[in-house]
């Protein structure tokens, strides 16, 4: 029997937040069982926007010890420039790729229509991300919506370089994952909770508790008090259910609440008590420095044994060496 092989980057673009954590990082931790899972962190896709190389440093630091801190100790965990085969199968790929597809992302469109002039890392990105994937051989590519058309393009660009050089990479299928936890801003419920979204509605991983409770004390429900005002109802009233939904993923009830004071109060009772072993964990690690550097060493060392093969099949493919 093989084992599965399962790959995924979260980039340091910003505090990870408690919608990483519900959506991201707690599936990412149950996933171990019987997987090989490669989980890394994108820190050359944090520079496709302008970002102070000191903030993007204490970034890198503080997501490397925050997943550690959340369980994933059974996996290969790795920094993505420590790995320098991703950015040379990415140039590798930029030569197969056309300037027209990369036009079409919706992602950069939406984000270089906010801006004059953005770099242009922003718009080749989808090819490194492209070579995330191809250089380990991945399979099956679950993602959301948004990263579909990114895993869509992984898959025109791996057929396409087989077909001009011969069959070098494994042609991955996008899948869809497991219906997972959807958490929403809580000032602005109408947006996910995003590590660049506005702090008051952002809970960080690395929040203390009263921050949490000052967070959600000032959460948007809606001016509706009466009976039955504490429900699901996710068009009528989105900060509500959103409260819910938060609740119940961390392993509170809404049994007997009917009004939000005391939502609000199980919200952050819930909340504090989800993070509070992870923060200590975080705490625990970050005394030690010496041992989180040396886990990410040595899964830097296993990512190049595993992609250099993958990188010189594709350079001696298309007449490299
Ligand atoms: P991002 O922070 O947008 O780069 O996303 C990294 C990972 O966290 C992805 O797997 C997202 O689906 C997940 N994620 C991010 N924000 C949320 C959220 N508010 N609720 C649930 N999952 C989220």
């Amino acid at each position: 029997m093989t084992t599965t092989r399962r790959l995924s980057l979260l980039t340091p673009s910003g505090r990870l937040t408690l919608g990483n954590l519900l959506g991201a990082l707690r599936p990412m931790a149950a996933a171990q069982d019987g997987a090989d899972c490669f989980y890394g962190i994108s820190d050359l896709h944090a520079l496709t926007t302008p970002r102070a190389p000191d903030t993007l440093r204490a970034a890198v630091r503080e997501q490397a010890t925050l997943l550690l801190a959340a369980g994933l100790d059974r996996s290969t965990l790795f920094v993505q420039s420590q790995v320098p085969a991703h950015a040379q199968l990415g140039y590798l790929l930029e030569c197969v790729a056309t300037t027209g597809e990369l036009g079409r992302m919706i992602q950069f469109k939406e984000k270089a229509r906010q801006g004059a002039s953005v770099r242009a890392s922003l718009f080749t990105y989808p090819v490194l991300m492209a070579a995330d994937i191809l250089l380990y051989r991945t399979e099956q590519v679950p993602v959301g919506d948004d990263q579909r058309q990114h895993v869509e393009l992984a898959r025109d660009l791996a057929l396409r370089f087989n077909g001009t050089y011969g069959p070098v990479f494994t042609v991955p299928e996008v899948t869809v994952p497991p219906a997972g936890a959807r958490v929403m801003d809580l000032a602005d419920p109408a947006r996910k909770m995003s590590k660049s979204g506005a702090d008051a509605g952002v809970i960080a991983l690395l929040d203390p508790p009263d921050v949490v409770r000052r967070k959600v004390a000032r959460a948007v429900t809606d001016s509706d008090t009466g009976a039955g005002a504490v429900r699901r109802d996710r068009d009528a009233k989105p900060g509500v259910t959103n409260l819910l939904e938060i609740l119940e993923a961390c392993g509170g009830s809404a049994d007997g609440i009917t009004t939000y004071g005391a939502l609000k109060k199980a919200v952050t009772d819930a909340v504090v008590a989800e993070l509070e072993p992870l923060q200590q964990r975080y705490a625990e690690l970050s005394a030690d420095p010496a041992h989180v550097a040396a886990v990410y060493a040595e899964g830097a060392r296993r990512c190049r044994e595993v992609t250099e093969p993958v990188l010189a099949a594709a350079q001696a493919a298309v007449g490299l060496g």
